[in-house]
């Protein structure tokens, strides 16, 4: 789940997808949220499950969250999830953060925090990141990460044909030389928009777009695959020493030392990383996941069947319907087994 200390954002990178969203630059604005108010937000939504074992938070994806311009507000909702929470924790960031900026970061009681210093090229950052900190700011960043004692990892995102893949070594070299433990890979979504700003940058993905076969058209976002480029990436990544992942909620699951609320083990988004998912799930009996449904969903189960990877519930056939999606989500994160939420007419 997203968190967004601020709405937009000003550093207005050129592969940007906010405007794409509907939101203007021009109009970034800082949450009005209280770190008090934020706690009660992410408790009221009903997608939420609190605590080390519950939603996993992201900080970032609608701004950077150490934009000087929100750097407290950022720090106030860290706080306020520690204190309450628990919720494992993650940013992604392209600004430079001060020794002093870690050092209250690793003092807040509680935190766990997966950080990621998100790098895309070291060659074209000042044209594809113009208002961005420079990346030798953030291998600095990544320093001061790990001397805090924090695991920080490479967020090698968007991968740019052309740009990204040509770059990869250095990258991952200066990325191991600065402190980082591993590297996360993450796509680039292209629409019209960002294709004519990157164009405007010397970076032209026409021949790509046309070789995928991917058409494009107006705010529509649409992946460039990077499947081919990712497995290699694994490998490389291996060799100089660092950890590969292929999703975010993977490296939030590695430093908070629990299984991957997305199940990523159980699909090829698993690159086997030394938190060993399958080891940790933990071991819920039958009472209690009748108990977790009863709480959820006022309906006592039929029968319920549990398998190693997966949880079946039978529950009463009702025209209460609406909610069952969202109370097998909440199973599913809190078991960490797929769950499947099957409606059995009732004998008359
Ligand atoms: S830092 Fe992130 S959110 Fe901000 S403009 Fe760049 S890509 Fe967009
Ligand atoms: S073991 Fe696999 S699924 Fe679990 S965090 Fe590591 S990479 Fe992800």
């Amino acid at each position: 789940m997203t968190v967004h200390p601020r709405t937009s954002c000003p550093n207005r990178c050129v592969y940007c997808y906010v405007q794409d969203l509907g939101l203007d630059f021009r109009d970034a604005k800082p949450s009005r949220l209280s770190g008090e108010e934020l706690v009660f937000s992410l408790v009221s939504n009903p997608w939420f499950l609190p605590g080390r074992m519950g939603t996993f938070l992201a900080f970032g994806s609608l701004c950077d969250p150490f934009h000087p311009s929100c750097v407290e507000k950022t720090i106030d909702f860290m706080v306020a999830v520690a204190g309450k929470l628990k919720n494992p924790c993650q940013f992604s960031t392209k600004m430079y953060l001060s020794e002093k900026t870690v050092e209250r970061l690793s003092k807040i009681d509680g935190l766990s925090l997966s950080p990621l210093i998100t790098i895309t090229s070291l060659e074209k950052a000042h044209l594809l990141e113009p208002h961005a900190s420079p990346p030798e700011k953030r291998m600095e960043s990544i320093s001061h990460l790990k001397a805090a004692g924090f695991k920080p990892l490479l967020f090698l995102r968007p991968i740019i044909p052309g740009v990204t893949d040509q770059e990869i070594d250095h990258i991952l070299r200066r990325a191991k030389k600065a402190g980082a433990v591993g590297v996360v890979f993450g796509s680039l979504k292209v629409s019209q928009n960002i294709l004519a700003r990157l164009e405007q940058t010397g970076i032209d993905l026409k021949t790509t777009l046309k070789e995928e076969n991917l058409s494009l058209e107006g705010d529509k976002l649409v992946p460039i695959p990077t499947i081919e480029f990712k497995k290699k990436a694994v490998h490389t990544a291996k060799e100089r020493g660092l950890i590969p992942f292929l999703s975010t909620c993977c490296a939030n699951a590695y430093t908070a030392q629990v299984p991957c609320m997305s199940l990523c083990w159980t699909t090829h988004f698993c690159t086997q990383c030394p938190n060993n998912c399958p080891h940790k799930i933990p071991d819920i009996p039958k009472e209690g996941i009748a108990r977790t449904i009863r709480f959820l969903s006022r309906r006592e189960p039929k029968r319920i069947r549990l398998e190693d990877q997966k949880i079946t519930v039978y529950l009463p056939d009702s025209r209460r319907t609406k909610n069952v999606r969202k109370h097998g989500h909440m199973l599913q994160v809190a078991a960490r087994k797929r769950v499947k939420i099957a409606q059995v007419r009732a004998f008359r």
